[in-house]
Formats: structure tokens, C-alpha cells, sequence
């Protein structure tokens, strides 16, 4: 006769994801990047701020208030902008010299290995 055949079943739980949640586009917002033009997520770019007092800074925190300008943290586009004034254009402001060397600065950082760092804290 038959085994009785009895508490064999497993439930196989797959997370399937469901469809509903699509089409709402991306969340994370661009920005155009001064020196090659191109889009990317905001994040990833360098902000530049022109500050209540009219002098144009690197905006590390990413939310200084003024008119802001974004740009890749590479030499190519650093150069691009510098070149072509377009920092000067999109932020109708002087845009100090020591600030083109605080951005090399800067993408030289991005641009650089990242040094192992213990992972056990
Ligand atoms: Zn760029």
C-alpha cells in the first residue's frame, strides 16, 4: 500500500516582486554637468555655490544656499568649465582662480585608490 505521504510539502517562499510599484521614474535627481554636459545623479558631482556675498565656492555639504553648479569631480571636466567660463556663465560670478586649484584638488581625491581600511572596527 501507499506511504503515507504526508508533511512533504515545502512552502517555497520567493520574494517575487511585484510589478505594481514600476513607472515612477528614478528618484535621484540630475543635475548637468558644467564641463562635458552630460547628466548624472546629483551625488556624484561637485557642487559649486555661489553664496550670498557673491563669491563662488566648493560646496562640500552638497547644500549651501545660493545658486549652485554641479561638475564632475574629473580633470576633464574641471578643464572643460574652466575653459570655456562656463561656472562664470551658469552663476553670473567671478569665480576665483584658488577655487579651479580646490577642485583639482578635489577630483585628484576622487581619482585616487581608495586605500584599504581595516574593515573590523
Ligand atoms: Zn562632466
Amino acid at each position: 500500500m501507499s506511504a503515507g505521504q504526508d508533511f512533504l510539502q515545502e512552502q517555497v517562499t520567493l520574494s517575487a516582486p511585484q510589478d505594481g510599484d514600476r513607472g515612477g521614474g528614478p528618484r535621484t535627481p540630475n543635475r548637468t554637468c558644467l564641463g562635458c554636459r552630460e547628466e548624472a545623479a546629483k551625488r556624484t558631482l561637485t557642487r559649486l555655490v555661489r553664496g550670498l556675498d557673491g563669491t563662488v565656492r566648493l560646496d562640500r555639504t552638497g547644500r549651501a544656499p545660493g545658486r549652485g553648479a554641479y561638475l564632475h569631480p574629473s580633470m576633464g571636466c574641471i578643464e572643460l568649465a574652466r575653459r570655456r567660463r562656463a561656472l562664470e556663465r551658469a552663476l553670473k560670478a567671478q569665480v576665483d582662480t584658488a577655487l579651479w586649484g580646490d577642485l583639482e584638488t578635489a577630483a585628484r581625491r576622487e581619482a585616487a585608490p581608495a586605500t584599504a581600511l581595516p574593515e573590523d572596527g
